[in-house]
C-alpha cells in the first residue's frame, strides 16, 4: 500500500470550527488529509447541518482560520466538492467551465493555496464536466469511479477500469474496487471507499485487502464531517493503522 488518504466532503460555509476538530488528529493517522469544499451557497443540497449564521466562506473568519492550522500541517489539502453541490448529480449536468475556474481560484484566495483536487458531489461526473475540470486546472479527480464507458475518455487504462468493475458487479463484488488510478490529459482520477455508516466500517478493511490494498496503490478513505466523525470518530482514526497491520 502506497498511503491512506483521508477525503472528507460537504465542508462549507455553513460548518463549524467544531466541525474541523477531529480532522486536527486525522492529520497525525492518515497520510493525507483532503478537505473538500463547496465553494458557494447551495441553493438545495444534501449537504450536513447548517451551523453557520454566515453566508460566504470569506465571512466565517473563524473557520478559515481553523482551516489554514490545519493545512500548516503539511499534509492537509484542500479539494473542490463541486460549485453550489445543487442537486443530486450536479456534475451530471453541464457546468460552464468559467463557473468551475470562478469556484476553484475562489477557494484558493479564501485559503491561500493551490485547490487541485476535485471530488464531485455524490461522485457523479458527466465525461463533458471531465473534460472541463481538467481546462480548469485540476490535476486530481478523487471519486468512486464510474461503471459506465461514457462517462470517462476512451483510454486503453480506463476501458480495463470498465471492463474490472463490471467483472466485480457480476459476480456481486462490487464493494471490492479496483484500486489503481487512472491518468490521463495530466489528471490522476482514484477510486475511494465509503465511510458513512457504522455498517460501512465493518467492510471496510476486509473490502479494502480484497481489491488489492496490499499493492502499491494509494487506499482512499471517503468520509462526511457530520455522519461518523460526531459519532464513531475513534474508528476512523484506526483505519490507516490497521490497514498498515493487516498489509504488512
Ligand atoms: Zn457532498
Amino acid at each position: 500500500m502506497a498511503r491512506v488518504i483521508l477525503r472528507d466532503d460537504d465542508l462549507s460555509f455553513r460548518s463549524s470550527v467544531e466541525d474541523l476538530e477531529p480532522f486536527f488528529k486525522a492529520a497525525t493517522c492518515y497520510d493525507e488529509v483532503v478537505l473538500s469544499f463547496v465553494p458557494f451557497p447551495e441553493h438545495d443540497s444534501e449537504l450536513g447541518p447548517n451551523k453557520s449564521t454566515y453566508n460566504t466562506l470569506l465571512d466565517n473568519t473563524e473557520l478559515c482560520e481553523a482551516v489554514k492550522k490545519l493545512i500548516s500541517l503539511n499534509n492537509v489539502r484542500i479539494g473542490m466538492h463541486g460549485v453550489r453541490h445543487s442537486g443530486y448529480g450536479e456534475f451530471s449536468q453541464s457546468v460552464p467551465v468559467p463557473e468551475i475556474s470562478r469556484g476553484k481560484k475562489y477557494l484558493e484566495e479564501v485559503f491561500g493555496v493551490p485547490v487541485d483536487t476535485f471530488t464531485p458531489p455524490n461522485n457523479i461526473l458527466s465525461k463533458e464536466n471531465y473534460f472541463r475540470l481538467h481546462q480548469a486546472g485540476f490535476k486530481r479527480i478523487i471519486s468512486a469511479f464510474s461503471n459506465w464507458p461514457h462517462e470517462r475518455p476512451l483510454t486503453k487504462d480506463y476501458i480495463l477500469h470498465f471492463l474490472k468493475s463490471a467483472a466485480l458487479a457480476l459476480i456481486k463484488k462490487k464493494q471490492n474496487r479496483v484500486l489503481g488510478g487512472v491518468v490521463f490529459n495530466g489528471i490522476y482520477e482514484i477510486p475511494s471507499f465509503v465511510a458513512y455508516r457504522e455498517s460501512d466500517l465493518s467492510l471496510l478493511i476486509d473490502s479494502i485487502i480484497q481489491s488489492g490494498g496490499c499493492s502499491d496503490c494509494d487506499v482512499v478513505i471517503a468520509t462526511h464531517y457530520w455522519e461518523l466523525w460526531q459519532t464513531c470518530p475513534e474508528a476512523l482514526l484506526k483505519i490507516p493503522s490497521r490497514l498498515r497491520e493487516e498489509c504488512l
